[in-house]
């Protein structure tokens, strides 16, 4: 039987600003349904490839195929229609707005060109959709406190849901973990987890425990360039790794 088409295919990638060359002809393959973790130092080029395969960059060389087909040239906009969503190391949810208006907004978003329904019909279905995406991160509780009265932790259920409104199939996550407490990292790893089987999912992360628990295979990368991977096991031992990512 034929091989299935990875969903991702990042393919030679270099991207260039001015004399730096932050991807140095970066090849990767993320198989549907995977959960892949990426680390590596500040400046190694993480968020680069991120904004490569969401197309918030494009690729001074090099090519990106979502299910096999060539998007490298398809704007970042369009990329959630092919089920590539991300979210952004700042976030973007509104203080103001409740977890339930936030939501909406976002299921909104993604979904207006599949709505030509009567406005009261479309605003319960939205409502509907919001309270359901709530649920799958474990907001529930929280659907009428605003934004800005969210602890940190929850403020990132919030990004998260916010991305999964739009039915990804595919989410990148940059450094989901960066900023919060250790009781929220370890409840944020398990709702990443949780999500395993519903998403690929794709994890910048600083946060080792977060990524190899959440993670079935890791990337590690340094100067632009993929140094080690493997599963978690196979990176945490490899020597590369130890130099280079922890400094040891
Ligand atoms: P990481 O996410 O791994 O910390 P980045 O992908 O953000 O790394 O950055 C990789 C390199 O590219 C860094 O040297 C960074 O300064 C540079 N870089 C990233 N974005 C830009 C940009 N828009 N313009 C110029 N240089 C950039
Ligand atoms: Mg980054």
């Amino acid at each position: 039987t034929a091989r299935a088409v990875p969903v991702i295919q990042v393919v030679s990638a270099v991207v260039a600003f001015g004399g730096l060359r932050a991807l140095k002809g970066l090849d990767l393959d993320v198989a549907r349904g995977e959960r892949l973790a990426i680390l590596g130092p500040n400046g190694a080029g993480k968020s680069t490839l991120f904004n490569v395969i969401a197309g918030d960059i494009r690729p001074t060389e090099g090519a990106v195929l979502i299910e096999g087909r060539d998007c490298t040239f398809l704007p970042s906009r369009y990329r959630p229609r092919l089920g590539v969503v991300r979210t952004y190391q700042k976030a973007r949810c509104l203080d103001g707005l409740t977890v339930r208006e936030n939501l909406c907004l976002a299921v909104a978003g993604r979904r207006r060109h599949q709505w030509p329904l009567w406005r009261s019909r479309r605003d319960r279905q939205l409502d509907d959709a919001a309270v359901a995406v709530a649920e799958v991160v474990w907001l529930t509780d929280d659907l009428g406190t605003t934004a800005g009265e969210l602890s940190h932790g929850q403020r990132r259920q919030l990004e998260l849901g916010m991305a999964m409104a739009g039915d990804p199939e595919v989410l990148l996550l940059d450094e989901p973990a960066s900023g919060l407490s250790r009781g929220e990292r370890e409840q944020l790893t398990e709702l990443l987890g949780s999500l395993a089987g519903e998403v690929t999912l794709l994890l910048i992360e600083h946060d080792m425990d977060v990524a190899f628990t959440v993670a079935q295979r890791v990337v590690v990368m340094a100067d632009g360039e993929i140094v080690a991977a493997g599963d978690p096991d196979q990176v945490r031992s490899d020597p590369v790794v130890h130099e280079i990512y922890l400094g040891v």
